[in-house]
């Protein structure tokens, strides 16, 4: 009873299943960024979650999807990456649906792994699934991880979360904390400031720059009394699109600007003083350089290519 478990445990699954949604539900505060639209999580992502009897290092995967330029073989290696070393593997489905092409490609990865931590199958989004059909929708996610016992849960509602939780912390090895309880998250500050802003440029923009947009994040000062000063550059591959993102008399970027800096001040607890501006850099997603400016973490053999192609 008195021992403490503690250890690493991956979030799987294609973009937009609730991955986030969970991972934060579990932190009680905002950390992942959470978007209406897949992919907003691209990096690689430590939620911390310390408790009396345990502590889960949540490791907050971007989407695993069928790679198509560089920075989609990039999210397939970070993927892969987030997955050495961990203690269990959680992966999650949309219940509200059936499964595809990209939930097996997610099955098939986990099940093919040299090293096979504890697996976890989490049917989420429960609360939009009738009940005369969650059996049926149980039956065929099960079909996917044969003998790994399926929670059904709504991330976003709570019902089922307690009792994964549960599960997961059993599955942890009985060990010390890895890091001080008051520590959410490894992340620096200024990166998930970064990610928040480019999730409030998503939530303005999502149909004209779906995914082409990315966020460097060029000072972040501490003016003492007056907060943090913050700047930052939006990029876009190409000179149309700067025009959307700036919008008319440059509302568009206005209303960025305040809605990331209010998700800022709520991160951070302190005012924020958020200076953006937009540059076009033409086709900064196939091009290493530039991603490595963009902060993205790409080893120096390169980018692994068709890796996932069988
Ligand atoms: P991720 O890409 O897997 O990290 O997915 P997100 O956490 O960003 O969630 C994607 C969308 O699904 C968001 O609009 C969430 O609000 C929504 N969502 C997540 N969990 C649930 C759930 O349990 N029920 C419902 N109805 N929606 C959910
Ligand atoms: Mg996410």
């Amino acid at each position: 009873m008195n021992e403490f478990h503690s250890g690493f445990v991956a979030v799987l699954g294609k973009p937009n299943v609730g991955k986030s949604t969970l991972v934060n539900a579990y932190l009680g505060q905002k950390i992942a960024a959470v978007s209406p639209r897949p992919q907003t999580t691209r990096r690689r992502q430590l939620g911390i979650l310390t408790l009396p009897q345990a502590q889960i290092v949540f490791v907050d995967t971007p989407g695993v999807h069928l790679p198509r330029h560089k920075l989609g073989q990039f999210f397939n290696q970070e993927a892969a990456e987030a997955l050495e070393g961990v203690d269990a593997d959680l992966f999650l489905v949309d219940a509200s649906m059936e499964p595809d092409d990209e939930d097996r490609r997610v099955a098939d990865m986990l099940l093919g792994q040299r090293q096979r931590p504890a697996l976890f199958l989490g049917l989420n989004k429960i609360d939009l699934v009738p009940t005369p059909e969650r059996e049926a929708r149980r039956t065929v996610y099960q079909a996917l991880l044969p003998g790994v016992k399926p929670f059904l849960l709504s991330a976003s509602g709570g019902e089922g979360r307690a009792e994964l939780l549960a599960a997961l912390i059993g599955c942890l090895p009985v060990r010390p904390p890895e890091f001080p309880p008051e520590q959410i998250t490894d992340q620096y500050e200024r990166e998930i400031a970064a990610e928040l802003i480019r999730e409030a440029a998503l939530v303005f923009l999502r149909e004209e720059v779906p995914h082409a947009l990315a966020v460097r994040l060029d000072e972040f000062t501490e003016r003492g009394e007056e907060g943090a000063y913050i700047a930052a550059t939006l990029f876009v591959e190409r000179e149309s699109r700067k025009g959307i993102v700036i919008g008319e008399g440059g509302g568009m970027l206005k209303r960025i600007g305040s809605l990331a800096r209010r998700e800022i001040e709520a991160m951070s607890g302190r005012k924020v003083y958020l200076n953006l501006r937009v540059k076009v850099e033409k086709g900064w997603r196939d091009n290493e350089a530039a991603l490595r400016r963009f902060g993205y973490k790409i080893k120096s053999s390169g980018v692994k290519t068709e890796k996932h192609k069988k």
